[in-house]
């Protein structure tokens, strides 16, 4: 089975408290206030492993959540920092909001990375609001929580290997046989406009993605435009499998026909490492062709084999040789790009104001975040909410919807009650 999509849960890690703490010492009455700050949350980050191709992992568990940082502590110490998770993605994988549908990044290559939700911001410690006027502060933060959402992950499918060839040569026939695809197969050439993708699956975690690649040569010597899609395919191929029709009055004038072509459409794709196959060795015209052939490709420094895709002939070792080669390509050092990072909402100070049956709803970012981080069982935190809700002008807007003294105000999770 082959996933190109998941739809999984993410989570970062909640910022620690802050503590409220004085210093105790023998024959110092009153000690300064000592209370650490809260350890930040971990983040979610999504980065691109060239490994992997296939979604498979994510189908085996779609919920992940980053650490919680840790409480502050006596004697000024932090909290430990959450830990932050690296959930691992192929290269040429596309990353959606799953409520939205919009689209927050296209992760290509390889070490791409992706800040999805950073975790919470640590509390800061009641060390931390000493001042001239109020030494003694029973006053800190708590934790920033972590934030949350669905994502859907979708592959644009890569193919390792790209089959190449004139056609007739097989590639549709060789690539239903070998995968789970099922292209059509024709006795025309022009059977297929689109890479046609297929996958062999080697055992439960490794797959090799082949893509038919038809309207290289035949729609190139047509004229036929290639779509931006098709080039992308062809370039990111890490392999060539060149089909050799063994029916063909002359097989390695085909060859020697389609890798000019191939050079022609693009220089780098000489480079590319190549397995010549000849095909249709059930046929005794291809058997006999099939010394030469061998002979002249070897020579010319590329990996040979000879198959059946009709009667599935030497297949087996086919595709050996083909994750052999796969094995032996090194990674191309490619220019490290910008890491993608999601940027918070514009404005954060915004809120709004809705009336509900019974009382008031207070709803935006930075209010939401300042009311889960206070500690409301102390009067300072409390007095220092209420500062901050009349410095943000959202008092002032309560005030002129029309709340009154008793009704109820809902500001994130927090349920306050309004008093003059
Ligand atoms: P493509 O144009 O390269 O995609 O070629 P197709 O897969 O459409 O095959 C062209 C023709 O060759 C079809 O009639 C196939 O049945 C036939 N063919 C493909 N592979 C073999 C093979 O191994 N042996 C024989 N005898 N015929 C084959
Ligand atoms: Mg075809």
């Amino acid at each position: 089975m082959f996933y190109d999509r998941a739809k999984i849960f993410v989570r970062s890690g909640d910022g620690g408290d802050g503590m409220i703490s004085f210093r105790r010492e023998k024959h110092v009455p009153r000690g300064g206030p000592n209370g650490g700050d809260g350890g930040r949350g971990g983040d979610i980050l999504l980065v691109v492993n060239n490994k992997k191709n296939s979604l498979v992992l994510f189908h085996r568990q779609n919920h992940f959540k980053a650490g919680n940082g840790g409480n502050g502590q006596p004697k000024n110490k932090k909290g430990a920092n959450g830990k932050t998770l690296r959930l691992e993605v192929p290269p040429g994988t596309t990353i959606r909001n799953a409520d939205s549908g919009e689209v927050l990044a296209d992760l290509i290559h390889d070490d791409d990375e992706l800040l999805i939700l950073a975790g919470g911001r640590g509390g800061r410690g009641n060390a931390r609001f000493a001042s001239s006027t109020n030494q003694a502060p029973r006053l800190a933060e708590r934790g920033e929580p972590g934030s949350e959402m669905w994502l859907e992950l979708e592959l644009k499918l890569i193919a390792d290997v790209g089959i190449i060839g004139v056609p007739n040569a097989g590639k549709s026939t060789l690539l239903s046989v070998i995968s789970a695809a099922n292209p059509k197969i024709a006795d025309y050439p022009f059977t297929t406009l689109h890479p046609n993708l297929g996958v062999v699956t080697l055992n439960e975690y490794e797959t090799i993605l082949f893509a038919d690649i038809p309207g290289l040569i035949e729609g190139a010597s047509t004229g036929v435009g290639l779509g931006h899609d098709f080039l992308r395919h062809v370039e990111r191929t890490k392999v060539l499998l060149h089909l050799l029709d063994g029916m063909s009055d002359d097989p390695l004038r085909d060859w020697a026909m389609i890798n000019q072509e191939l050079a022609l459409y693009d220089a780098r794709l000489e480079n590319k490492s190549q397995l010549v196959v000849l095909n249709k060795i059930d046929l005794q015209e291809a058997v006999a062709r099939q010394q030469t052939v061998e002979e002249k490709v070897l020579s010319a420094g590329f990996h040979f084999c000879a198959i059946s895709a009709v009667t599935k002939e030497g297949i087996q070792q086919m595709l050996f040789k083909v994750k052999q080669i796969l094995d032996l390509i090194p990674q191309t050092e490619e220019e490290k790009p910008q890491p993608l990072i999601i940027q918070p909402e514009a404005d954060e100070g915004a809120f709004s104001i809705i009336q509900l049956d019974h009382g008031w709803r207070v709803s935006g970012i930075r209010i939401e975040r300042v009311a889960a981080m206070t500690y409301w069982e102390f009067e300072e935190p409390v007095r220092r909410f209420q500062k901050i809700m009349e410095d943000m002008g959202v008092t002032d807007a309560l005030v002129k919807a029309g709340v009154k003294t008793g009704d109820t105000v809902h500001i994130g999770e927090q349920i306050l009650e309004w008093t003059e």
